[in-house]
């Protein structure tokens, strides 16, 4: 990994960090936010999906702290933005519809507690920063890959409404299953992100909450633009 001191950012650009668990909103309410302001929209978490999809397909025991190290040399992962929507690349192929289901949600953050793919992900999330106007989603922006962005915004639900909105997805979709099952789900990633050793979930001191457990995706749109406008409009 480059140190950080090589990492050259363009002063103009405007950085938005979002972090928070699981299931809060934070990719559909980015993704609504980039679209009006025309920034970049950057899903650190299909990141990790795509490296939790090549330890499946690879057969990596995902308790393979090692294993996974030495896999992940191998793993390519790259963004392009395709008609402006994200789309993931795993060693030179389109995965975005592969990396969604719960098997590469369990996998995902587990290869995410592991040091060599964490630091690979920061290298290329600082990277895509360093020289876009970017919202960029996760669980460590504000913490650890953007320390210095222009606005941190910790985005939150509690956990029921989480639960609830992921089992009305899955019905929508025609997939079966149980809400308490997709609780304890919830319950157990939440777990594992806030305690992990290797940067954890947290809400940094500087970091905005904003808490969608009752509000529309709207509001919490129209929240976090308002917060925008005001930092973005400080700098001018
Ligand atoms: O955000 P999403 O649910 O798609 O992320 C999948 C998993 O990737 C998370 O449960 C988390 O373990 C991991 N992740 C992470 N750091 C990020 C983004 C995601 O550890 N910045």
């Amino acid at each position: 990994m480059l140190p950080e001191a090589l990492y050259k950012w363009r002063m103009d650009m405007i950085n938005i960090a979002v972090d928070g668990p699981a299931g809060a909103g934070k990719s559909t309410i980015a993704k609504m936010v980039a679209k009006d302001l025309d920034y970049i929209y950057v899903d650190t978490g299909a990141m990790f999906r795509a490296i939790g999809l090549y330890m499946i397909r690879k057969g990596v025991d995902l308790s393979d702290e090692q294993g996974i190290s030495l896999a992940v040399e191998e793993a390519d992962v790259d963004l392009r933005y395709i008609d402006g929507v994200q789309c993931v690349f795993l060693n030179g192929s389109n995965v975005n519809d592969m990396i969604r289901t719960d098997e590469v949600s369990d996998a995902a953050s587990k290869v995410a507690v592991v040091p060599a793919v964490r630091s690979k992900m920061l290298k290329l999330q600082r990277n895509i920063a360093s020289g876009n106007n970017v919202i960029m989603d996760g669980r460590d922006i504000g913490s650890k890959v953007l320390p210095d962005a222009d606005l941190k915004i910790y985005l939150t639900a509690s956990v029921e409404e989480r639960a609830r909105r992921r089992y009305k997805e899955n019905i929508e979709k025609g997939l079966k299953c149980d809400l308490e099952t997709i609780k304890a789900e919830i319950k157990e990633r939440d777990h594992r992100d806030m305690t992990r050793q290797e940067a954890p979930l947290v809400r940094v001191d500087d970091a905005r909450l904003v808490d969608s457990s009752d509000m529309t995706i709207e509001e919490a749109v129209r929240t976090i633009e308002d917060m925008i406008d005001e930092v973005v409009g400080s700098r001018q």
